[in-house]
């Protein structure tokens, strides 16, 4: 195979949607009308796939404080943590974080990306061992990748056959980290946390969870708390671009040895540090999560009238209600069809198709919003059963 040759399949893909003029991976927001609505292709539609959960990314207070930010301190920082590009707001926000989840101390990364990249990558390495969620983060298998540590995947949510695996290492299972998420992003279920951290101290292994779409969202600081097993969670890694509406990640611990993972991690010390109006916006959100718990209150009655609106419509739904709502579909071009539908009817969700989806499925991805008045999640649910009937009419003719 030539360099070039491995972008054909890439390529006669790309052809063949611009040929039926649909193209799910290009869509473009002409205009930001609100965290729950955009113009796309000239028209308003209601935003069903943001993975704005609190609704944050219009709240007032965050979008004052990133104005004063950018007032007071620029556009940006030109440069990395470790050079020019620590501000005392940098600096801030890791107490702020630290304080926020407890802990003795927080990193701040310019993603969720990079905080998973740099956070696995320079925590493990030749010769250690990750158990890490089939179903784990495109980041978080990149991360173990770039370290080089020996990779083993147990079952999606199988504790006990977590357990298997490190039983099956003998000693080494005691100096293995086990990785997990919160809410898995695909199919809104939760890590079954209690049984994990029982088997990793049952193994004395270290435990990493990413929080990204469980913060704010499963409680303030996510599953760990949720289910109250923190004090069993070694590592938590999340992100700024979800429920805090903005760009950017983290890593927070109790273990000394972060604070050496911080100078070693090179996705920290080789990349411009965030935006002061970033960090600004985030240490808002950070507040209101903290002090507004009416909208994660809001956020689940949004995803349970959501879940039980699209059952009562008959269509197959990911194992339990949450803000992350999949819809499965047979068939990749079913899904093609259905998700093209919607948006004609204005509805945006994400279409995922396999092989970024478990067990290759292919879903229309919503994600629900504390801002989604009730009678936008109602047109969202209203949309679903219009396309179904569009689809059967025209297979039918
Ligand atoms: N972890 C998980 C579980 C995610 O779903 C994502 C993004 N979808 C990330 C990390 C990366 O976060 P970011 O968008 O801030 O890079």
């Amino acid at each position: 195979m030539s360099l070039l040759s491995k972008f054909e399949t890439y390529d006669a893909r790309r052809r063949e949607l611009n040929r039926i003029g649909i193209n799910p991976f290009g869509v473009v927001q002409e205009r930001v009308l609100s965290a729950t609505e955009a113009v796309i292709n000239g028209r308003e539609t209601i935003l069903a796939g943001t993975n704005n959960y609190l609704g944050l990314t219009f709240d007032p207070d965050c979008i004052s404080a990133a104005k004063i930010a950018l007032d007071e301190q620029g556009t940006g920082t030109t440069g990395s943590r470790m050079a020019n590009g620590t501000f005392a707001e940098h600096l801030a926000l890791e107490r702020d974080l630290a304080e926020f989840f407890g802990r003795r101390a927080a990193i701040v990364f310019s993603t969720g990306f990079l905080a998973n990249l740099g956070i696995l990558s320079t925590l493990t390495g030749r010769g250690d061992v990750i158990v890490l969620d089939a179903d784990c983060h495109a980041s978080i298998y990149d991360g173990c990748q770039l370290g080089g540590a020996e990779v083993i995947r147990f079952r999606h949510n199988d504790a006990g056959d977590l357990a298997k695996r490190l039983r099956r290492l003998g000693e080494r299972a005691a100096d293995t980290l086990v990785v997990v998420e919160g809410i898995y992003s695909m199919l809104g279920d939760s890590a079954p946390l209690a049984d994990i951290v029982a088997v990793k101290r049952e193994f004395g292994a270290l435990l990493l969870v990413d929080e990204a779409h469980s913060m704010g969202v499963l409680s303030a600081r996510g599953l760990a708390e949720a289910a109250g097993v923190e004090a069993g969670v070694d590592f938590i890694t999340g992100t700024f671009s979800k429920s805090l509406g903005a760009t950017g990640g983290f890593c927070v611990s109790d273990l000394p040895e972060l604070d050496s993972i911080r100078v070693a991690s090179r996705a920290y010390v080789f990349t411009a540090s965030l935006c002061p109006s970033v960090v600004a916006s985030t240490r808002a959100a950070l507040e209101c999560v903290r002090k507004r718990p009416h909208l994660r209150a809001q956020l689940w009655r949004n995803a349970r009238d959501l879940y039980a609106r699209l059952q009562g419509l008959g269509f197959t739904l990911g194992p339990e209600p949450s803000p992350v709502i999949a819809v499965l579909q047979a068939q990749p071009e079913g899904a093609l069809a259905f998700w093209a539908g919607l948006l004609e009817r204005g509805v945006y969700v994400n279409l995922v198709l396999p092989p970024a989806t478990p067990a290759g499925m292919s879903l229309l991805r919503c994600s629900v919003s504390a801002a989604h008045s009730e009678n936008q999640i109602a047109a969202i649910a209203a949309a679903f059963g219009a396309v179904r009937a569009d689809l059967e009419t025209t297979s039918a003719a």
